[in-house]
């Protein structure tokens, strides 16, 4: 069970995480803004573009879907199961849960 004071330690954790990712989530949007169709840039460099863009895109969905994990988990706190394993049940580490508030699973449980 986590004490108040953890408690408090992980919403921290989490608020900043979130500022975080909604920091992320900017720039990525601008790098993930529509390829122009210049043909100044010339060819190799329009493809290096494209190529950034998916890679830029995957980070985009990736960064969207923590975030919304991390909301969704800064309700759940307070609640009383809040740092147990989803699975078995057994209290996660510490460390893990600073880490990875999100994961409502303990490192056995998750692999
Ligand atoms: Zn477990």
């Amino acid at each position: 069970m986590l004490s108040d004071k953890e408690r408090d330690q992980v919403r921290q954790t989490i608020e900043q995480q979130i500022a975080e990712a909604e920091k992320e989530m900017v720039v990525l949007k601008e790098l993930t803004a529509a390829v122009a169709p210049d043909n100044s840039i010339g060819r190799i460099s329009r493809m290096d573009a494209i190529n950034n863009k998916s890679v830029n895109d995957a980070a985009y969905r990736n960064t969207r879907t923590r975030l919304k994990r991390l909301q969704n988990v800064l309700e759940k706190v307070d609640d009383k199961d809040y740092g147990l394993c989803m699975r078995c049940g057994k209290p996660i580490a510490f460390g893990r849960i600073l880490i990875l508030p999100e994961k409502r699973v303990c490192v056995s449980c998750s692999k």
